[in-house]
């Protein structure tokens, strides 16, 4: 439609709820477990809040908007998320997955999705030849772009060329970039994921999940699903989240900033052996962000010479916060292989690229000076242990 992505962010474009709210200009908080009905075999159109509430639809009302999908539904959780798309397949079903993913999807693909039947090729997709592990019983391709936490960039264009060609689902896990700087449905993607609770909640302040598509069948499963399973996100939390998804553009915008700084600032660093930021050109998958992307977020993973320099920095930060999790208006510090991908075998891991001496960080909104004279306070104590 018409309107910016920042105007979305704030706007449905027709907000007739409006006046049926007395004019609420914050969506009120429709505090309820069930409806009444004015009479037999009528209804307002909400029956009971497992299936529908308003302050929830009005959330999926703005997602939807916001990836240019048909639908969203929201989440307990990212991974709540991830555990109703994986409804979509049955036993014996194949799914090509990207090696380098969130630890939790790799945890729910290896305990709980493989237990009930369903097998998995873990494949870099950013390098590998997808197409060669096509099977007949393959069902769907699951990507993140970029992953979580080696900031490898897959061709999304290119996923949905294959996925087409095969009749296979794409499912992308957008919540690295958030709406703001990627629209993966707009590259053929056929359903977009997203852990609400990073950039567009914003605050770290509550949990939550998207799926977005645009097809009507996928639709129509999820709709059942929500009702069936009972996973939907609270009117609670979905107003936290309606209120963090107005500022996206102005928080994405200032972390990206942040995060560009902080890369350049790293690679000056003795202790730093490599940063990977897609927003560098010489990341490998610059170009490919250059198409598929509007920006290159404020994510960034380094390496440093050896675990003792990671845990040095672990300890001594004070305003950057050493914490799981992202997309926050704090910058957070992240070890992945203690936190986010503790679960994760270690032969992945390493295969991976993540190491004792991997730092993630998740650049946040605060003034930069503050933050590089932070960075700067932390790395000389390090070289000062070196001597
Ligand atoms: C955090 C995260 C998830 C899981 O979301 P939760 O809201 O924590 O359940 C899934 N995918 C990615 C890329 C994440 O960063």
């Amino acid at each position: 439609m018409g309107r910016e992505i920042e105007t979305k962010c704030i706007h449905l474009e027709s907000e007739e709820d409006c006046i049926k709210n007395y004019g609420a200009i914050s969506y009120p908080i429709y505090q309820t477990a069930t409806y009444a009905h004015p009479g037999v075999e009528q209804s307002t159109g909400y029956d009971y809040s497992r299936l529908q509430n308003p302050t929830r639809e009005h959330l999926e009302k703005i997602i939807a908007t916001l990836e240019n999908g048909n639908d969203a539904f929201a989440f307990s959780s990212g991974m709540a998320a991830i555990t109703m798309a994986m409804e979509l397949f049955k036993p014996g079903d194949h799914l090509i997955v990207d090696s380098d993913l969130y630890g939790g999807s790799i945890r729910l693909f290896r305990n709980v999705s493989e237990k009930n039947g369903i097998t998995f090729s873990r494949v870099d997709c950013y390098k590998e030849d997808v197409e060669t592990y096509v099977q007949d019983n393959t069902k769907a391709i699951y990507i993140e772009t970029p992953t979580n936490p080696m900031m490898n960039v897959t061709d999304i264009r290119k996923m949905a060329e294959i996925a087409k060609k095969y009749k296979l689902l794409l499912i992308v896990d957008n919540t690295f970039l958030s709406p703001y700087f990627q629209n993966p449905l707009e590259l053929g993607a056929d359903i977009v994921i997203h852990s609400g609770t990073k950039y567009l909640g914003g605050h770290n302040d509550t949990l939550a999940g998207f799926l977005v598509t645009k097809s009507e069948e996928i639709s129509e499963r999820f709709r059942f699903l929500i009702k069936t399973t009972g996973a939907g996100l609270a009117p609670f939390d979905s107003w936290l989240i309606l209120r963090g998804v107005k500022t996206l553009g102005l928080r994405m915008e200032r972390a990206q900033e942040n995060a560009i700084e902080i890369a350049k600032w790293l690679k000056t660093q003795p202790a730093v052996t490599k940063v990977i930021y897609p927003g560098l050109e010489e990341h490998l998958g610059h170009e490919i962000m250059k198409k598929q992307a509007r920006g290159f977020g404020a994510m960034l993973t380094f390496q440093l010479r050896s675990k003792e320099d990671a845990f040095t920095i672990l300890e001594k930060v004070r305003l950057i916060q050493y914490a799981e999790s992202l997309g926050g208006v704090e910058t957070l510090i992240t070890y992945p292989t203690t936190q986010t991908h503790a679960d994760v075998p270690e032969e992945i891991r390493i295969k991976n690229g993540i190491t004792d001496a991997t730092l993630r960080l998740s650049v946040g909104i605060e003034n930069i000076k503050d933050l590089l004279e932070e960075l700067e306070r932390v790395f000389g104590e390090l070289e000062e242990k070196e001597w």
